[in-house]
């Protein structure tokens, strides 16, 4: 059996996209077949029916009509689908046999760009990714707004994840030929779409090149970059069907320009949305995100994830958020302005993919109109920042009037109904409607010019689409018919509906006129958009003015509103913050509530331990410091009574248990991959906060870890990095005595009758207890847990110091009342049950005590046999450890 020749076409047709769901166009539906069908029957909850398809099993279909599919479309590219459009090629009444059908437009989540289904505040990006000689290229595109950056780098796995994870691409393209390894390493991270092409899309085509960004494009780039850049080009086109006249400027970076942060730092952060539910609320940028534009909040979103490390460029946001700041009347007067302006990126996007419709040049229209009243408002302004962009501000007068005097100020939606031209712009135009609108007054007169003439009074004159213009006469009144000049067209049950020859002559003057003006009004549109669309690039220059605008004016107004101050940012090593507040929790809680500490990081004390109860606000702290730094790199004031911020090359944080289960990966594994990354890459400008670093595994294990990675960071003469650890190994903190720059802290709290309070005072000095059963116990752990425990803890305390002792360091002097402890405590830390903590010390107590019994052989009073034997013997007991 053989497919019938519809079905042969579809295969075929499918063949050339394999990976997306075909929508095959077919009358006023599209199709889907086959396992397209099932899969857009489960995800769109569709009827899945059969249709006859040559073979002996029916195909399964399911369809969804033409005119709503932009809804199913969106749906399925928001779950990760490609879907191709196959439409009819030629008109199915002229056609002989088949009608010819093709691929018009490819759906893919990385290159959507339908701005109903796309988050307003978020960019909406494809990835590019190639690996040649070590050197890797990421292009990330964003075909709603026309954004194409670029970088280059040797290739290193984690500046690999970290830029895809600032981006967080929703496609991410590469050629076959790729190693698996590579996108693994992003596939594990992000939630994404592959796709692999051959490198039939990765050609180089200089000229294609140079038509999108112009000559200077080729200049300085390798030709790795240039085969991926010309991939990434080559499939935006391919999906859209078009060259998109807004994707005209390639932005190329290097990563060292930005403060690096790495994936696990971001979510642990929680720069732009909550570890726990990926929310917006509760993120710094819930806090920060008072702008008015759409354009401002994805703007404000770049700034939060790639914060600057070039003092001046930082200096330059501040002193223009500090302008804003100060001046009320122009901040205020900035914003209001702002709340009129659409987003000019996606409508210049979609006049670019020919998409934009007569309302929404009307939106464009409007915010150009905001342009002259915002360059007003920034003339006096001084600094050097807000003083650029007031120059680059261009009105775009000339759009603006052209759009004013040609498009009607409520038009139709669709281009296919006319209104949409505004009288006076075109003649032609001007003399279709005085006709058409004088055949509807002629009309009009006809009714009562018919009654008068017939005597019959309830005479009407209507119009329907399939018959056009009649007059109808009630059963009652047909006596009264003038029949010979009343031609009858139809009959109802109570009805008859005629024409006249007058009428039938001035019904094909007013279609005939309506016709060619819906025809003439769309072609006017057309020049129009063609004509607005030579401006792209202009229009673009003023959008990234209004976002940055946009972005300061929130900047300042939430500095305002929280007390920000104004951080001194130097290129120094020095992070000195007074009275220092977390810009989220001090949200969370209410007001008053939170209380601010201080932080010093110089040369003398790099090295900040800190202890002291669960629930004390040791991490709390930590990320304090971090989000303070990430502010003021990104240009924001930060929540504190004064800051001195010495700028950061990296953040690096190990915070929380970040599971990584997909990668296979055991919680501790990902803590030691976090840590071992964090080691090699930290530089003397890094900033690391490190919480409970070694509690994964078992204590002695841990404690050691923990105990190595502070010399580590500490005595790194090449990268001593500013570092925030929190820890319950109080052990730790005699290295105070042992370490450069090493200082200890606590969290203070106080237990009254029994209740602990937490003062969240950063406290110098360290805490010995950790308070960890009282936490348990407000917790609300069965009270007799509570009980067993505090009863486990006493016997284990009387062993509290053999930990450190046991641990035992060169670099760590252990004083000789500490050795006398350790002695002493022996007996009391041989605990009964065989858990693993008492295995260890008991292994150890072995050791010290072959040591102990070394130390008292008394070889002056010894036989020369008595001698043997007792070596005899301690080798012995060596040989079992
Ligand atoms: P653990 O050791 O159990 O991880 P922790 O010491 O790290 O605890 P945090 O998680 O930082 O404690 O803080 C616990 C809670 O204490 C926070 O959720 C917050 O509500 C409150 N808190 C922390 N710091 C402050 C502060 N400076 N002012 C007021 N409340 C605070």
């Amino acid at each position: 059996m053989a497919l019938t020749p519809m079905m042969k076409q579809y295969v075929e047709i499918k063949e050339t996209c394999k990976d997306c769901i075909i929508f095959y166009r077919l009358g006023d539906f599209y199709e889907m077949f086959f396992e397209d069908a099932e899969i857009a029957a489960r995800e769109l909850e569709l009827v899945l029916t059969g249709r006859d398809c040559g073979l002996e099993k029916r195909a399964p279909m399911c369809g969804v009509p033409f005119h709503a599919s932009s809804m199913y479309i969106g749906r399925l590219v928001s779950r990760g689908y490609k879907v191709a459009i196959v439409e009819q090629l030629e008109d199915p009444s002229k056609a002989k046999g088949l009608v010819k059908r093709g691929v018009v437009k490819i759906y893919t989540p990385g290159t959507y760009s339908d701005t109903s289904f796309l988050e307003e505040s978020k960019n909406n990006y494809i990835l590019t990714l190639g690996v040649n000689n070590n050197k890797c290229t990421l292009v990330f595109a964003d075909v709603s707004t026309g954004e194409f950056n670029v970088t280059s780098f040797d290739y290193d796995e984690s500046i690999l994840i970290s830029e895809a994870s600032k981006y967080s691409p929703k496609e991410l393209l590469v050629m076959d030929s790729i190693d698996d390894k590579v996108i693994n390493i992003i596939k594990e991270r992000i939630e994404l779409t592959l796709t692999k092409r051959t490198s039939d899309i990765f050609n180089i085509n200089e000229e294609k090149l140079i038509k999108h960004f112009g000559q200077s494009v080729l200049e300085g780039i390798d030709s790795t970059a240039k085969l991926i850049i010309c991939g990434a080009l080559n499939y935006i086109i391919e999906t859209q069907k078009e060259s998109l006249n807004h994707i005209n400027k390639i932005n190329f970076y290097s990563v060292d320009n930005y403060l690096s942060i790495d994936i696990n730092s971001r979510r642990n952060l929680e720069l732009t949305e909550t570890l726990k539910d990926k929310s917006k609320k509760g993120s710094l940028l819930w806090v920060l995100d008072k702008t008015s534009t759409a354009m401002g909040a994805r703007q404000l979103r770049k700034w939060i994830e790639r914060p600057l490390i070039n003092k001046d460029s930082i200096n330059r946001r501040l002193d223009a958020v500090e302008e804003l700041y100060n001046n009320l009347a122009v901040r205020e007067d900035l914003r209001e302005a702002l709340k009129d302006i659409y987003d000019i990126e996606r409508l210049v996007g979609k006049i670019s993919s020919k998409n934009v419709n007569a309302k929404e040049l009307i939106s464009l229209k409007n915010s150009l109109g905001r342009i002259p009243e915002i360059k007003n408002l920034l003339k006096d302004i001084n600094s050097e920042l807000l003083k650029d962009l007031y120059s680059n501000l261009d009105e775009l007068k000339d759009v603006y009037d052209l759009l004013d005097k040609s498009i009607s100020n409520s038009p139709a939606i669709t281009l296919k109904e006319g209104n949409i031209i505004k009288a006076g712009y075109n003649e032609d135009i001007d003399t279709l409607r005085e006709a058409k609108e004088n055949g509807r007054i002629w009309i009009a007169n006809l009714e009562s010019k018919e009654r008068e003439e017939t005597g019959i009074k309830s005479l009407k004159v209507s119009y329907n689409k399939v018959f056009g213009y009649y007059i109808e006469v009630t059963k009652t009144n047909l006596q009264l018919v003038p029949t010979d000049r009343y031609i009858r067209k139809q009959t109802l049950a109570n009805a008859e509906r005629y024409i006249t020859e007058e009428l039938k002559v001035m019904e094909e003057k007013i279609l005939g006129a309506e016709e060619k003006l819906i025809s003439l009004e769309y072609d006017t549109f057309i020049y129009i958009r063609e004509k607005v669309e030579h401006e792209i690039e202009r229009m673009q220059k003023s959008a990234l003015v209004l976002s940055t605008l946009d972005v300061l004016a929130s900047l300042a107004t939430v500095a305002l509103e929280n007390n920000y101050v104004k951080p001194v940012v130097t290129g120094d090593y020095e992070i000195d913050i007074i009275e220092g507040r977390h810009p989220v929790i001090e949200k969370l809680l209410s007001n008053g509530q939170f209380v601010s500490n201080n932080t010093i990081l110089d040369e003398k004390q790099s090295f900040m331990l800190i202890t002291g109860p669960n629930m004390g606000g040791k991490s709390t702290y930590m990320r304090q410091i971090a989000l303070i730094s990430v502010m003021a790199q990104m240009g924001s004031f930060i929540p504190a009574s004064s800051g001195k911020i010495g700028i950061c090359d990296k953040i690096f944080t190990r915070i929380g248990a970040s599971d990584d289960l997909a990668s296979g990966k055991s919680t501790f594994m990902v803590e030691m991959w976090e840590v071992a990354n964090i080691l090699n890459n930290v530089t003397d400008k890094s900033l690391v906060l490190l919480d409970e670093v070694g509690r994964g595994t078992s204590t002695f294990d841990g404690l050691s870890i923990a105990w190595a990675v502070i010399e580590h960071l500490t005595k790194n003469k090449n990268a001593k990095c500013k570092t925030l650890f929190a820890t319950h190994y109080h052990e730790l903190t005699q290295l105070e005595q042992s370490l450069d720059g090493f200082k200890n802290y606590y969290v203070g709290v106080k237990k009254i009758d029994d209740e602990l309070i937490f003062m969240h005072k950063i406290l110098e000095g360290k805490e010995d207890q950790s308070y960890g059963i009282e936490v348990a116990k407000l917790a609300g752990l069965p009270k007799s847990v509570v009980e067993r425990s505090r009863e486990i803890l006493e016997s284990l305390e009387g062993k509290k110091s053999v930990n450190a002792y046991n641990v035992s360091y060169d670099e760590v002097s252990v004083t000789e009342d500490e050795t006398k402890e350790v002695e002493e405590s022996k007996e009391s830390s041989y605990l009964s049950d065989n858990n693993s903590m008492t295995q260890i010390t008991f292994e150890s107590l072995e050791k010290d005590n072959l040591i102990s019994t070394l130390k008292e052989i008394d070889i002056v009073s010894m036989t020369p046999m008595d001698s043997m034997n007792m070596l005899y013997k301690l080798v012995n007991e060596a040989r079992k450890l």
